[in-house]
């Protein structure tokens, strides 16, 4: 990554940067953890990062909002924002193992009997949201198999003092936890809170398992990430990380979890869950406590890059015309995906759109454009699906597929339907059909050497004669 100049391995760094810059607000002490710290957040979600000091009288500070804009993203990590996935695809392909340390920041204060509502300032976000949840946690495991470690994101409720409430939806960390559930083992977990942009980012990557995410961490900071040992555990933590919660998935345990607002703009329902026993806690001195306002941008983004940079390396490994993948805004960063593809063979837009639907199941819709289409800019791709698509040639539909079960419009069991529109010109298309409108010369006119900025109206244009 040779553009690559600033490397933010902690939260601190990366707060520091946003403070210095005026991105960073400070809220009043005393905020209160139910609706108001989140109100607060969302209203500045975009713009500034909040830090709010001693809300409802906890001595530890929240932060929220730290990453939730692409560029800031970029930033943190220290490239263009152009390179941004690039840049993602680099770590993933490249990894670089973590550096173990003996003794951490993370740990410099210990409780060994933790009541976590008393300790932690978790809010609760959104109206029906079943109470307070961990919401920015990196969870932490390792393969009971191959020993290697697995880091996601989960929705974690606070059930009790030592328990939360955990979503763990059938990916590596459920895998691992289900190796040992049949014989009554329980799985050993850490959940790390704030964590650097770089983690936050790795832990969403899509990989496969036996690959520890915190490797693609350290490959985005250029260098080896710096971990420690948990006190109770084999698992490595970021050394550098404000709060560590250890812990254990319990066998043979299930307890209500939910309602919680989720990145749709939806509530995921409460069910039967999985349940996280904690027994010890782990923190800095002064430690920052991070919570990501579901639905809010940090939440979209986080999910956003890390799949389309997948997707993308996907794509391309079958279809050189590739140029580029986005995930829009109004498609949650997750529903809607649009491509960009250059000089296609005759149908070959057909095929990406089946490639880039069987990527990931959340995918819904794609609109596949041409190289002279933004994909980052919704109107530009609106234009060309209403001048380049005809539904009777260009629509590609599948029934019955696997969907996200957080859209409400799917089946119980997440089953929908998908759609791709081929808005490229048909390669066949005779060159003056779709030939744009342009005025020659407009982008080399200089504004203010035009216009007369003395000349009033009634001058130029008079009543009578
Ligand atoms: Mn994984």
């Amino acid at each position: 990554m040779p553009n690559q100049q600033r490397r933010d391995h902690d939260l601190r760094s990366w707060l520091n940067r946003l403070s210095e810059t005026g991105r960073l607000a400070i809220l009043k002490s005393g905020v209160d953890l139910h609706f108001e710290l989140a109100a607060i957040a969302n209203r500045l979600d975009g713009n500034r990062a909040s830090l709010f000091p001693k809300p409802a009288g906890h001595d530890m500070s929240v932060i929220s909002g730290l990453i939730s804009d692409r560029a800031w993203m970029a930033e943190a990590l220290g490239v263009e924002k152009s390179e941004l996935v690039h840049a993602f695809q680099d770590a993933v392909a490249n990894p670089l193992p973590s550096k173990l340390i003996e003794t951490a920041p993370c740990q410099e204060i210990v409780h060994d009997d933790p009541d976590l509502g008393e300790i932690l300032p978790i809010p609760t976000h959104n109206e029906l949201d079943s109470g307070p949840y961990i919401a920015a946690g990196l969870a932490i495991t390792r393969s009971p198999q191959t020993g290697v470690q697995n880091v996601s994101i989960h929705r974690l409720q606070l059930s009790g003092p030592k328990e939360l409430g955990a979503l763990i939806l059938p990916r590596h960390t459920l895998a691992f936890f289900e190796m040992g559930e049949a014989e009554g083992k329980d799985l050993d977990i850490a959940i790390v809170i704030g964590a650097s942009p770089a983690a936050l980012l790795a832990s969403q990557a899509v990989v496969p398992i036996n690959f520890d995410e915190l490797e693609i961490a350290g490959a985005l900071g250029c260098a080896p990430l710096e971990v420690v040992r948990c006190m109770g555990s084999d698992i490595h933590v970021p050394a550098h990380a404000e709060i560590v919660i250890e812990g254990k998935i319990v066998a043979g345990a299930r307890a209500p979890e939910g309602p919680f607002g989720e990145f749709p703009q939806y509530y995921g329902e409460r069910a039967e869950r999985h349940v996280i026993h904690v027994n010890t806690v782990t923190h800095r001195k002064n430690p920052i406590y991070h919570t990501i306002v579901g639905g809010g941008l940090e939440h979209l983004l986080l999910g956003a890059i890390p799949r389309e940079a997948t997707i993308l390396t996907t794509l391309q490994r079958s279809f050189p015309c590739v140029r580029d993948v986005h995930l829009s805004m109004g498609g949650t960063m997750r529903y809607h995906l649009n491509v960009q593809i250059e000089n296609p063979k005759i149908g070959e837009a057909k095929n990406v759109i089946a490639a880039a639907l069987g990527s990931h199941y959340d995918i819904k819709h794609v609109v596949v454009v041409d190289a002279d289409v933004d994909i980052y800019d919704s109107e530009k791709v609106e234009w060309a699906v209403a001048t380049r698509f005809q539904a009777d040639r260009d629509l590609v539909a599948i029934h019955n597929a696997q969907g996200s079960k957080l859209d409400p419009s799917t089946d119980d069991d997440g089953v929908g339907s998908k759609l791709g529109f081929d808005a490229t010109v048909p390669p066949a298309a005779p060159v003056f059909k779709y030939t744009t409108i342009r005025v020659p010369g407009e982008e080399d006119v200089e504004l203010d050497a035009v216009i007369n900025a003395e000349a009033q109206f009634s001058d130029i244009v008079t009543d009578g004669d």
